[in-house]
């Protein structure tokens, strides 16, 4: 059920409603629009008689169930697009937001080198893995707090906000200090613990789908962290598994659209993870902006060569800086800002 306030209702009569929401078994989560605040009604409630007996209140428009078995977001509570702040950058909004940077975090000096070059070409926020998910436990699994702290320290040379994975529960706090975003990766889409955690967590959230994701079931681990209480959650489509081998993954580009259509969330397309060769990235990343994505996020190493994990796909920050002239011919077309 969402409860939609009139245009200029009293916060007196927003709250009026809250109380009688928490009073029959919901919790209420305000949804702040441009023109007029909708409240979600999360939970089991009273009856339907004592639900609509709210419609009747002072600054109250209507009550409208909601269809989809994601409520807080879906499209159908909140008309526009909502705007994520990482650390001072917002996503959703006209300007398409480009964050860059290596899959790990391997010293000081490459990120902080990585850092320099991506924001020299335009990017807005860094990336970079401190705890990282490995296929194979043989695998590089990250440098952990210390890569945490060489990520702080680019964002003070560079002041490039920071968005870096968290794999495990026990590891919010640590990344919480470092961090201006939680990556969320695709091997924990359904990590409900986790899910749940970060909803209580007070930063931004990147969500990649899982490799076998529907888009319904990315949308419903996005209303676990907002059923929690924080509605700063980035979509991500990173690509998805199918019988094709000639990329990592397969770009879901009608991801884009689909999401547009059913949630206000803004959606960042991960064309590296997809392509998972460096030389398909630009192609995706074209794409993926003309379909409507609110920006991208994209792996940079400064000698992809030498990675310790995700060279192959990673672009040099010469490949990153051509790529970024090109986006910037893109944007205006379809009416956004780089
Ligand atoms: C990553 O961003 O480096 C990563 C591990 O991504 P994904 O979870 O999409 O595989
Ligand atoms: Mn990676």
């Amino acid at each position: 059920m969402i409860v939609v306030m009139k245009i200029g209702a009293a916060d007196e009569e927003l709250k009026h409603v809250c109380k009688k929401a928490e009073e029959l078994g919901f919790s209420p989560h305000v949804i702040y629009g441009k023109e007029r605040n909708v409240i979600g009604l999360v939970g089991t409630g009273g009856n339907r008689e004592e639900v609509f007996i709210i419609e009747e209140f002072e600054g109250v428009d209507s009550i409208v169930p909601i269809s989809k078995p994601y409520k807080l977001a879906s499209r159908e509570v909140k008309r526009e697009t909502s705007i994520v702040n990482i650390g001072g950058v917002k996503i959703g909004g006209e300007e398409l937001i480009v964050m860059a940077g290596p899959c790990s975090v391997e010293s000081k000096e490459q990120i902080v080198s990585s850092a320099r070059h991506v924001k020299a070409a335009g990017a807005r926020i860094l990336r970079g893995g401190a705890f990282k998910p490995r296929t194979s436990p043989y695998s590089f699994r990250g440098l952990g707090e210390e890569g945490l702290k060489h990520l702080a320290k680019a964002r003070s040379e560079t002041g490039l906000p920071i968005v870096t994975e968290v794999v495990n529960p026990v590891d919010i706090d640590i990344v919480y200090k470092y961090a201006d975003a939680f990556q969320v990766g695709a091997r924990n889409i359904q990590n409900f613990a986790l899910l749940t955690a970060l909803g209580q967590a007070k930063k931004p959230v990147l969500l990649k789908r899982g490799m076998a994701t529907t888009i319904e079931e990315f949308l419903m681990a996005a209303e676990y962290i907002m059923s929690e209480g924080n509605h700063d959650v980035v979509l991500c489509e990173r690509g998805i598994r199918t019988f094709e081998t000639a990329t990592r993954n397969t770009l879901d580009i009608a991801c884009i659209p689909v999401v547009k259509a059913k949630s206000h969330l803004p959606i960042v397309i991960d064309p590296s993870h997809a392509a998972g060769h460096v030389q398909y990235v630009p192609s995706l990343s074209k794409a993926a902006i003309a379909a409507g994505a609110d920006g991208l996020i994209i792996e940079v190493h400064p000698e992809p060569e030498r990675a310790t994990s995700d060279g192959a796909q990673s672009l040099t920050p010469n490949q990153f800086a051509k790529l970024m002239s090109e986006l910037k011919l893109i944007a205006p077309a379809v009416g956004r800002k780089l």
